[in-house]
């Protein structure tokens, strides 16, 4: 599914990325690049623009201005076939998006076969495999409602996982849960990113940056105001509004 690129292109690279929604400029110029493999985690106050940034990255909105570009195609190409490019980006929400009339299975399938064109066996082993992945072999035939929500977003995860992505984006997948339930969410994300999955994780969880990202970015006001090493980041911030939003959350 990769095409061939250059030996060290990123997996995801931004450049000069702006986005304006009216007159409110919500990306003032975002330059970022992730390689293959590598899992970044996004922090930053409410409203700082990190969900937008992510959207970009899939051309869920289109930028204002700047480049995108996953696996080296750009994305902000005019000519570019963005149902292509965009098979090859799975996302997780904060909100899991199941389809409450279908099974787990199902849910797992349909986008397979309407979207990859798969055929019914084939997306039900793939679809069975990646539920294994999240440790939900046993919920196939389950309706959504009647899993937690911890269950409910492993299932999303796992969804995503059965289109066969190159990458990774995840905004808040454990804002929503009861603290109970994230942990196991967690760890199906920590196993990802040891499987060597390229990941962008906007997250409010901190453990989870400082032990399993190889880099946080911290963003205020639209614009990315540090990014390093979780333990230089986090750990040592450099900048005044790094150290006033960190130490609102502890
Ligand atoms: P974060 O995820 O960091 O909380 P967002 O990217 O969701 O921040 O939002 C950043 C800013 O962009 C906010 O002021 C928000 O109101 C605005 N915004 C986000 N999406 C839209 C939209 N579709 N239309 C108008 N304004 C938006
Ligand atoms: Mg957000």
């Amino acid at each position: 599914m990769s095409r061939p690129q250059p030996p060290g292109t990123p997996e995801i690279a931004v450049r000069g990325l702006r986005k304006s929604f009216g007159a409110n400029e919500v990306l003032r110029g975002i330059d970022l690049e992730i390689g293959r493999g590598e899992v970044v985690c996004v922090i930053g106050p409410s409203g700082s623009g990190k969900s937008t940034l992510l959207r970009c990255v899939n051309l869920l909105e289109e930028p204002t201005a700047g480049r995108v570009f996953v696996g080296g195609t750009e994305l902000t190409d005019p000519d570019v076939d963005i149902d292509a490019v965009r098979r090859r980006i799975g996302m997780v929400f904060q909100q899991f998006n199941l389809f409450p009339h279908l099974t787990v299975t199902e849910n797992l399938t349909l986008p397979q076969r309407r979207v990859l064109g798969r055929n019914k066996t084939t997306a039900a082993q793939v679809a069975a495999e990646n539920l294994r992945r999240v440790g939900l072999a046993e919920k196939a035939d389950a309706y959504p409602a009647s899993l937690s929500g911890g269950q409910q977003q492993r299932v999303a995860i796992a969804r995503a996982l059965a289109m066969g992505p190159e990458v990774m984006l995840f905004d808040e997948p454990t804002s929503a849960l009861d603290p109970e339930l994230v942990g196991d969410v967690l760890a199906v994300m920590r196993k990802l990113a040891d499987e060597g999955m390229t990941m962008m994780v906007v997250t409010h969880e901190m453990t989870f940056a400082r032990e399993v990202a190889d880099r946080v970015v911290f963003m205020d006001g639209g614009v990315i105001v540090e990014d390093g090493a979780p333990e230089r980041v986090i750990g040592d911030p450099r900048h005044e509004r790094t150290r006033h939003f960190l130490s609102r959350l502890l």
